[in-house]
C-alpha cells in the first residue's frame, strides 16, 4: 500500500484509523469509480455489463487499476474473477475478503454490485493513507457472473471459485442474450473452464477468515426508515413453486347455483388468503417471512366476464432467513390445499417445489458493523436480505460472512438505483474501521 510510514517497516503498525479528510479523499475515489464504471458501460436507460462481456472485463480492469495504484497485488482466478490483494504482516494467516460482482442486469443500474468492490477499495485506500498495516491478508473479490439473467444458475462466478458448479454446467448453460455457453464465453475470455470442469478449486474455506459483502438494499426499508446502512442478519432462503394449477370446471356464470361449481379463481383466491393468514401471524410473531403470487392466471383463450373459471395457473415464492418456518409454512400450505380443494370441489395441484437453504450471517461480525455504524453515527438497523447474494455462497462454505446494506432510492435491477455519493460516503468509515478492526 502506500508507504506513508516514514520508517517503511511491515510491522503491524498500531493506528488511530484514517481522518475524516482521508475518509472523503476514498468517498470521492468511489464517487470516481462509480462515474468510469458508468461511462465505460452506458446503454441507455441505464448500464449494461453481462457476465464475461467486454464491459464486465473492463469493470474489473477499472477495479484492477485502482487496487495497483494503492499498492495491491492483482491475480485472477481460472473461472475470470478478480482478487486484489493487500498483503498482510503473517500471510499465513487466513485472510480477510471483501467484494461482490461488478455484472449489471441488461439496462440496470450502476450500483447493485458494483458498490460492494468500490466501497473495499475505497475503505482499503483510506486505510493505507492512514498508514496502517494490516496482520493478515486483505482481499477485494470481483466476483463473475452474479446475475441470474444471464445464467440461469445462482451465484456462479461465487460457487466457480469454490468448485461448487457442477461439471456439466459449463457445457450446459447459455447466456440468455447470445446462446453460446458459459464455457464458450470463459474461453473466449481467456479463462481456463477445462481445469474447473476437471475439479480445480480456486478458494479454500479454511483460509478465509471472514467474508465482508457491501450491496445496495434493493428495496425500500432503509429510505422509509430515513437509515444510510443496513446490517445483515441473513440472506433469505425460499420455497418455490413454479407451476401451481387449480382445475375445476368452466360454466355458466348465471345459470350454475354456487353449490355446483368448481371455480377455479376463488379457490385460487382462498389460497392467497391462506397464504395472508399465515403471513399475518408470522409478522405477530415478529418471525421473517415474504410471500409472493407472482403470475395468477386465467386462461384466456378461455376465460370470460359470463363464465366461471375452470383453470387458474399460478406462482408462488417464499421466503425467510428461517429454514425451520419454510419447512412449517410448507406443511401448512399442504393442509390448506387439501381443505380448499374439498370446499370448492376442484384440484388444486401445487406442482413441485425448489428450495434454498437460508444463510444466516455472522453474529459476531453484525456486532462489529452495527458497533461502527453507532460509533460513526450513521443511522442503522439490522434487516434480512431478500435477494441473494454471493455471500450467501461463502456463508454455505462455513466461512464467517457478514454484509452491510447501503440505502438506494429506487429499488434494484433497473436504471434508476440510486445510491447517494453521500450514503456511500457515511458507509466508508463503518466499512473501513470494520475492515480494520478484522486486519488488526
Ligand atoms: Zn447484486
Amino acid at each position: 500500500m502506500n508507504d506513508n510510514d516514514p520508517d517503511g517497516g511491515t510491522a503491524v503498525t498500531p493506528s488511530a484509523g484514517p481522518t475524516d479528510a482521508q475518509f472523503r479523499d476514498a468517498a470521492a475515489l468511489g464517487t470516481r469509480l462509480f462515474d468510469d464504471l458508468a461511462a465505460m458501460s452506458s446503454n441507455p436507460p441505464g448500464v449494461t455489463r453481462a457476465a464475461f462481456s467486454r464491459e464486465e472485463d473492463e469493470a474489473h480492469a477499472i477495479a484492477a487499476r485502482t487496487a495497483a495504484a494503492i499498492g495491491m497485488e492483482i491475480s485472477h482466478d481460472r473461472a475470470g474473477s478478480l482478487y486484489m490483494t493487500w498483503p498482510g504482516a503473517d500471510r499465513s494467516l487466513p485472510a480477510i475478503m471483501t467484494g461482490s460482482h461488478m455484472d449489471s442486469v441488461d439496462h440496470g443500474g450502476n450500483f447493485d454490485g458494483a458498490a460492494g468492490v468500490v466501497l473495499g477499495l475505497a475503505a482499503a485506500s483510506a486505510l493505507a493513507a492512514s498508514g496502517f498495516r494490516p496482520a493478515r491478508d486483505l482481499v477485494i473479490m470481483a466476483i463473475r457472473s452474479e446475475e441470474l439473467v444471464w445464467f440461469p444458475t445462482p451465484y456462479c462466478g461465487s460457487r466457480m471459485a469454490f468448485g461448487l458448479l457442477p461439471p456439466e454446467d459449463y457445457e450446459r448453460l447459455t447466456r440468455s442474450d447470445t446462446g453460446r455457453t458459459l464455457a464458450d464465453h470463459m474461453r473466449e475470455g481467456g479463462w481456463d473452464p477445462d481445469a474447473l470442469i476437471a475439479g480445480a478449486r480456486e478458494l479454500d474455506p479454511a483460509r478465509i477468515a471472514a467474508f465482508l459483502e457491501a450491496h445496495i438494499e434493493q428495496g425500500p426499508v432503509l429510505d422509509n426508515a430515513g437509515e444510510a446502512v443496513g446490517i445483515v442478519t441473513g440472506i433469505r432462503g425460499n420455497r418455490r413453486y413454479r407451476y401451481g394449477t387449480i382445475t375445476g370446471a368452466y360454466a355458466h356464470a348465471g345459470g350454475v347455483p354456487r353449490e355446483f361449481r368448481h371455480d377455479a379463481v376463488r379457490a385460487g383466491a382462498a389460497l392467497v388468503s391462506e397464504v395472508e393468514r399465515i403471513w399475518d401471524r408470522y409478522d405477530a410473531a415478529g418471525r421473517d417471512f415474504v410471500a409472493t403470487f407472482g403470475e395468477f392466471s386465467t386462461d384466456p383463450a378461455m376465460h370470460a366476464m359470463t363464465k366461471v373459471a375452470g383453470r387458474l395457473t399460478f406462482t408462488l415464492d417464499m421466503r425467510s432467513t428461517d429454514a425451520a418456518l419454510l419447512d412449517e409454512t410448507d406443511a401448512a400450505l399442504r393442509a390448506a390445499v387439501r381443505t380448499i380443494g374439498k370446499r370448492f370441489d376442484v384440484t388444486v395441484d401445487m406442482g413441485p417445489s425448489t428450495a434454498a437453504s437460508p444463510a444466516l450471517m455472522d453474529p459476531g461480525l453484525m456486532d462489529i458493523l452495527v458497533a461502527e455504524a453507532e460509533a460513526a453515527g450513521v443511522p442503522h438497523r439490522r434487516m434480512a436480505s431478500g435477494g441473494g447474494h454471493d455471500c450467501a455462497t461463502f456463508a454455505g462454505q462455513g466461512i464467517a460472512s457478514a454484509m452491510l446494506f447501503l440505502r438506494n432510492q429506487n429499488g434494484s435491477h433497473n436504471p434508476d438505483e440510486g445510491l447517494r455519493m453521500e450514503d456511500f460516503a457515511a458507509a466508508v468509515p463503518v466499512f473501513a474501521r470494520t475492515l480494520m478492526r478484522l486486519l488488526a
